[in-house]
């Protein structure tokens, strides 16, 4: 396993393999490396010759800039992992080898970026969509792995990847869950012991909604998803909403395919998001 720091030592490491015609994948992600993102390298392992996984806490996708400040940095850990899942090559920048002078970035996301995540974190897809921007710049993968654990976020980049016609593909990976059913994250170790049980009400309120969809209507089934949500101690809802999974509206019709349930809600001090696809 190859670990690079800068742009001009990935590109001469890479370019020989991409005119060699051998087809290389991206997996992006902030480090901190848990079973979800090793299993996104494991798909990328299935579908290319050369996986790259990017570890970068990118400063501009933050609103916050406590959350960036105590976001986890175990740098041994998350190399034994990637050497574990056989990731071939690691890059991992500076902060100044990504971002070397100020720049302005704005890209139409379309109206979806407002939604959401979006009003949550205002701008924070402007951010994300600037670093995958510069990151396939860097890598020019013929395919790049995201999970569907940040559903907005895979719709988000492939409207960038509309916007510029990049020649990458995108390909949206399942959710990895704890055995108990919550989502893998991050930001899971900042939960104490009670704050891990509390959030267990969110993937059981999104698996509610999934094992009762056929029967129940879109009202009744937000009305419950809610009602559990609010009368869990410690957890402070942001939005659980049935959508449909192109434009993030809220779906009224379960005969539309393509309809997804979503939420965030803050557990303790950690901002956690989830969702299930219904149909
Ligand atoms: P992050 O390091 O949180 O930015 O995540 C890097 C990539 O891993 C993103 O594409 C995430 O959607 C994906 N990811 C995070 N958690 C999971 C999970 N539990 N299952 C599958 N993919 C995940």
């Amino acid at each position: 396993m190859k670990v690079i720091n800068t742009i001009a030592a990935l590109k001469s490491l890479l370019e020989p393999i991409k005119l060699a015609k051998q087809k290389i994948a991206l997996v992006p992600t902030m480090g901190a490396l848990h079973k979800g993102h090793v299993s996104l390298i494991k798909i990328a392992q299935q579908q290319a010759d050369v996986v790259v996984c990017s570890i970068f806490v990118n400063p501009t996708q933050f609103t916050d800039p406590k959350d960036l400040e105590k976001y986890p940095r175990p740098l041994e850990h998350d190399m034994k992992m990637l050497q574990e899942a056989g990731c071939n090559v690691v890059f991992m920048p500076s902060v100044t080898e990504m971002y070397p002078k100020p720049e302005e970035w704005h890209i139409d996301l379309g109206p979806a970026e407002f939604l959401l995540e979006g009003e949550f974190r205002k701008g924070h897809y402007q951010g994300v969509t600037q670093i995958v921007k510069k990151l396939f710049d860097a890598v020019n993968p013929d395919i790049a792995f995201f999970g569907q654990k940040d559903f907005q976020q895979v719709l988000m980049i492939k409207n960038m990847v509309s916007e510029f016609n990049l020649p990458v593909q995108i390909v949206s990976c399942p959710i990895i869950r704890e055995d108990d059913g919550l989502a893998m994250s991050s930001r899971n170790i900042h939960l104490s012991a009670e704050d891990r049980e509390n959030a267990l009400v969110l993937s059981k309120a999104l698996t509610y909604v999934k094992d009762n969809f056929s029967t129940h209507s879109i009202p009744v089934l937000l009305e419950a998803a809610k009602k559990l949500i609010n009368g869990t101690p410690g957890v402070e809802l942001d939005y659980f909403t049935i959508a449909n999974g192109a434009t993030l509206l809220p779906e009224e019709d379960k005969k539309h395919h393509d309809i997804v349930a979503l939420v965030a809600a803050k557990v303790g001090q950690t901002r956690l998001i989830d969702n299930m696809i219904l149909n």
